[in-house]
């Protein structure tokens, strides 16, 4: 196989979308499956949008996610610079070749009379596009043009009556007519070159074997195919990846909840189990293995194997990944993730002291399996860290029953008395007041998680009272039996 060289090329206008770092991922898993390399290109012609400050988030969260490349704007690599923008010369002397040519030619037509020509075609049900007012001027009439002070575009002359097959390694071939396509520009009047143009002319600079891309952007190919031909570039095989859709199948969109990478990583997801619902966004193994690693993922990736049809994105899913990894994952990671939202929500005080992080990692241990994200620790905190518990009304049913005080009392008596409070010796405890007071426990279970916890449910009681302490414990219970 020739040397693969991906890359991945995003416009830094925003932070880094899920479909951009999906598409982000199956690159860097194609490059290190085959010992290639991935380019990390930032394609800055929309001077309006972009933003050094997009490039750097978009830079973090692929380094948070595991992403990292071998050549960009920041490392540099033999096809640098990798910022478009600081191409602009290197575009100019490919423009050069297509207008010597005769493939490119200057435009003058102003936004309103693009306008009225599109608004034309639309009305006779046509397709809207540009229709050639500009191609075959005379110096003449350009001189003149120029002596208006408009200043031109270039566009591309696409030929006429041609059909343009994509070959494309997930879609198979897909062609179009090159009539639909109209004279598109190339370079805009302020000496920028645009998408379609300069993503050519860097995809063959750079040596690109295999462009993957969303599949949005399939239908750009024509055009770009087009302009490989009239430079005599060699062209690179292409994959488009199927756009993702909500469950909903819609179009994922900010109604589906988090879009970008930065708002999954502030919710307390892993990179680890964010890659891993990536990759099979689109993307089907051979067997019925979920869970990857992104080692394995190198080995068994294969754009063979990416499936054509859309990708739906299930949140449901990517809680299960998660909580899964999350289950695996050392308490002591966990808690460093958990303290900034138990910071946020005022539990746990700016400055950690030692003691804190080991009640923190207590409480991540003890409510580890029931959370999808860590940002779900905030729900349990006030179970952990709050003076008082506001009693549910499930919970206050419970605290209703005739049993109730005698249970209390009782486990009050006990847990005064009580050595050093551990889960096993908690268990044992509570069972001793169901074989005194003889009756069931559920009848003792329940009103002490009621009083302690204000709720009934959650996580094993004999957890949480020893994190709590013997006198938050007290505390609670004797205030739910002041108010009986
Ligand atoms: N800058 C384009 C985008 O962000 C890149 C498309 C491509 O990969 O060719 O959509």
């Amino acid at each position: 196989m020739e040397q693969v060289r991906v890359r991945f090329a995003p416009s830094p206008t925003g932070p880094l979308h899920i479909g951009g770092a999906r598409s982000a991922l199956f690159n860097f898993l194609l490059a290190r499956k085959f010992g290639g390399s991935l380019i990390l290109r930032v394609e800055d012609t929309d001077l309006e949008r972009s933003s050094r400050e997009s490039e750097e988030n978009i830079m973090a969260s692929l380094r948070w996610l595991g992403i990292d490349w071998d050549e960009g704007p920041d490392k540099g690599g033999p096809y640098a610079p990798y910022r478009q923008t600081e191409r602009l010369d290197i575009y100019r002397q490919y423009v050069d070749r297509l207008l010597a040519a005769g493939h490119g030619y200057c435009c003058y037509c102003t936004e309103e009379e693009l306008e009225a020509e599109r608004q034309e075609l639309m009305a006779r049900g046509d397709l809207p596009r540009y229709l050639g007012k500009c191609r075959d001027l005379t110096p003449g009439e350009r001189q003149e043009l120029e002596r208006q002070g408009r200043r031109p575009v270039i566009r591309f002359r696409v030929p006429e009556g041609r059909t343009v097959t994509v070959d494309d390694m997930v879609r198979g071939q897909v062609s179009f007519e090159t009539d639909g396509i109209g004279d598109f520009v190339i370079v805009k009047s302020d000496g920028i070159p645009t998408y379609n143009f300069a993503v050519v002319v860097d995809d063959a600079a750079m040596r690109v074997s295999h462009v993957i891309r969303a599949e949005e952007h399939l239908s750009n190919t024509p055009r770009q195919l087009l302009i490989y031909q009239a430079l005599g570039l060699p062209v690179p095989r292409f994959a488009h990846i199927s756009l993702i859709l909500g469950k909903d199948r819609t179009k994922m969109s900010k109604r589906h909840g988090a879009t970008s990478v930065v708002q999954y990583q502030e919710l307390g997801y892993l990179p680890e189990a964010l890659v891993n619902f990536l990759a099979l966004l689109g993307w089907a193994p051979e067997g019925e293995q979920e869970i990857f690693g992104m080692d394995e993922l190198i080995k068994e990736f294969s754009l063979e194997r990416v499936a054509k049809n859309p990708a739906v994105f299930d949140m449901d899913k990517l809680d299960w990944i998660n909580g899964y990894y999350i289950r695996m994952t050392p308490v002591e990671r966990l808690a460093e993730m958990a303290i900034p939202h138990l910071q946020a929500a005022g539990h746990v005080p700016v400055d950690v002291t030692l003691e804190t992080r080991r009640k923190v990692e207590q409480v991540v241990a003890a409510v580890q399996r029931y959370l999808t994200h860590m940002s779900q620790i905030t729900e349990f905190a006030p179970l952990f860290f709050a003076d008082e518990v506001e009693i549910d009304p499930e919970a206050a049913e419970v605290l209703g029953e005739e049993q109730v005080p005698r249970v209390l009392e009782l486990f009050r008596e006990k847990l005064t008395a009580a050595e050093a409070l551990e889960p096993d010796g908690v268990k044992a405890l509570l069972k001793s007041i169901t074989k005194e007071l003889k009756i069931g426990g559920r009848q003792v279970f329940m009103p002490v998680r009621a009083a302690v916890t204000g709720q009934v449910h959650g996580p094993e009681l004999h957890d949480i009272i020893p994190i709590l302490g013997r006198e938050r414990v007290l505390n609670r219970v004797n205030a739910a039996l002041g108010k009986m």
